[in-house]
């Protein structure tokens, strides 16, 4: 860590091992000089708003009682109420909740949607309870951080090992406990609930208009262009899906099961069907195998990670030879993989603008609740559509202007609004 980051870190991380929100740190020291007049408040951007750490005491099926940790953090609240999703996993830390509720205020802030940044997280293992236990899991967590939730404060949201049932069930407590339906404390709930259509397949849709935009940059025509994706769950199978029907040729898919390929390009909906029946691509009709090695080095102009963090680092960059990367999954290019690509030319379109999809119509799926007016799906995607080309557009006009790659441009757009908000708000008291 940078002599600067180490004297932010707060007291209550370990400094010997302060987890991800060190890394978060150092992106903001790097994007400091970039901000001008803006800089000396960069000191708001590396302290969390507000930290609640709560006690989740419930009762297990055999009647014994059990203690759970929950974290709501809100990072920042400069532009809106706090964003960002619920985390159910054993290994989730204070660290990692902070760091999340940070590069939610940056991906909020990237895309101009009026939120800021927030995460939330129980520390177990979903997997080894109940579905009734999770459910008083969830709803005890809900009443313990009610207090600083709800539609105008903070609006959780579905992340790892939390889906539409669990917000259901957040919106559902937080309403009993104010006396009065709402339905705008939390998003990605069901349709049949004040829920939005078009959530599932936002994330990939918003990957694939970004790869759109970045192969217009670069002159590259996607009907016909050469693509591989490694994921084809929500995100992965409906970037291939939207790509397959403009015309591009997505030659390979990597999943969980293997990888298949076609060098004139796969049947898409074919596959599809296929993962339906069987849970995923091996096996596939019509299509070669290809080991991890050869996916990785096979040339294309478009290659999307949408499985996994960290699944491209120093050990596969080199073999690496397309002309554009979008990140679907967040977090899948390691630092040290990201400057052996760039190095070759190859532009990387970062997680904070290429997976943002999925919260802007988030963003709308709340819109819709405060008005109880529902729009209908060619109007979310259109809507969708033109606010991800605008995020597009501030970033790269910000790469060039100041001769960054398109990360560095993303963090300098979102810190810059962020900070703007906040000098404008003005210190209270
Ligand atoms: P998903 O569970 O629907 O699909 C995951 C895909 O990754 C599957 O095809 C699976 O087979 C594949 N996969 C899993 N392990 C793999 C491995 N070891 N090697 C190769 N492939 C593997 O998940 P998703 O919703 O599509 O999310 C994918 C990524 O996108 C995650 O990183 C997620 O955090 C990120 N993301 C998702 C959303 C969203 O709205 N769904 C929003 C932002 C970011």
């Amino acid at each position: 860590m940078s002599a600067s980051s180490v004297s932010d870190l707060p007291s209550y991380l370990n400094p010997h091992d302060p987890g991800p929100w060190a890394i978060y740190l150092q992106q903001v020291d790097r994007v400091a000089p970039y901000l001008g007049s803006l800089a000396p408040l960069v000191g708001i951007l590396k302290r969390p708003k507000r930290i609640l750490v709560v006690d989740v005491p419930i009762r297990l099926d055999d009647g014994t009682m059990a203690h759970f940790e929950g974290y709501r953090v809100q990072h920042s609240l400069s532009r809106g109420p706090g964003k960002g999703g619920v985390r159910f996993h054993q290994d989730v830390t204070l660290s990692e909740v902070m760091a999340l509720s940070a590069w939610m205020s940056i991906k909020s802030a990237a895309v101009n949607l009026p939120f800021g940044g927030a995460k939330g997280g129980i520390r177990f293992d979903p997997h080894q309870y109940s579905q009734a236990e999770i459910e008083r899991i969830t709803r005890r967590y809900t009443s313990e951080i009610h207090d600083i939730i709800g539609p105008h404060k903070d609006i959780p949201a579905p992340d790892v090992n939390t889906n539409a049932q669990i917000m259901a069930w957040m919106m559902d407590t937080y309403s009993m406990n104010e006396g009065g339906t709402n339905t705008g404390v939390v998003t990605g709930k069901p349709v049949s609930l004040g829920g939005s259509l078009g959530r599932i397949q936002a994330t990939g849709r918003g990957v694939y208009v970004i790869a759109c935009e970045a192969a217009r940059e670069s002159g590259i025509e996607i009907k016909g262009a050469r693509i591989a994706i490694q994921g084809f769950g929500n995100v992965g199978g409906t970037a291939a899906r939207l790509f397959h029907d403009a015309g591009a040729h997505v030659v390979a898919i990597y999943d969980h099961t293997g990888i298949v390929h076609a060098e004139r390009g796969l049947n898409i909906p074919a596959l599809l069907d296929h993962v339906q029946k069987t849970g995923g691509v091996a096996g596939a009709a019509g299509t070669e195998t290809l080991s991890a090695q050869e996916f990785w080095s096979l040339p294309t102009d478009i290659l999307i990670p949408a499985a996994l963090e960290g699944q491209i680092t120093e050990h596969n960059a080199d073999l690496i030879h397309t002309r554009i990367l979008v990140e679907g999954a967040n977090g899948p290019t390691t630092p040290e993989a990201d400057d052996i690509i760039s190095a070759k030319g190859t532009v990387i379109v970062p997680d904070v603008v290429a997976n943002a999809g999925g919260v802007t119509v988030s963003y709308f799926e709340w819109v819709q609740d405060f008005s109880s007016f529902f729009w209908t799906e060619q109007e979310i995607n259109h809507r969708l559509e033109a606010m991800m080309r605008a995020a597009y557009a501030a970033m790269s006009s910000v790469a060039r202007q100041h001769g960054v790659s398109l990360r560095t441009a993303a963090f300098i757009v979102a810190c810059t609004r962020i900070l703007e908000a906040h000098h404008v708000r003005g210190l209270y008291p």
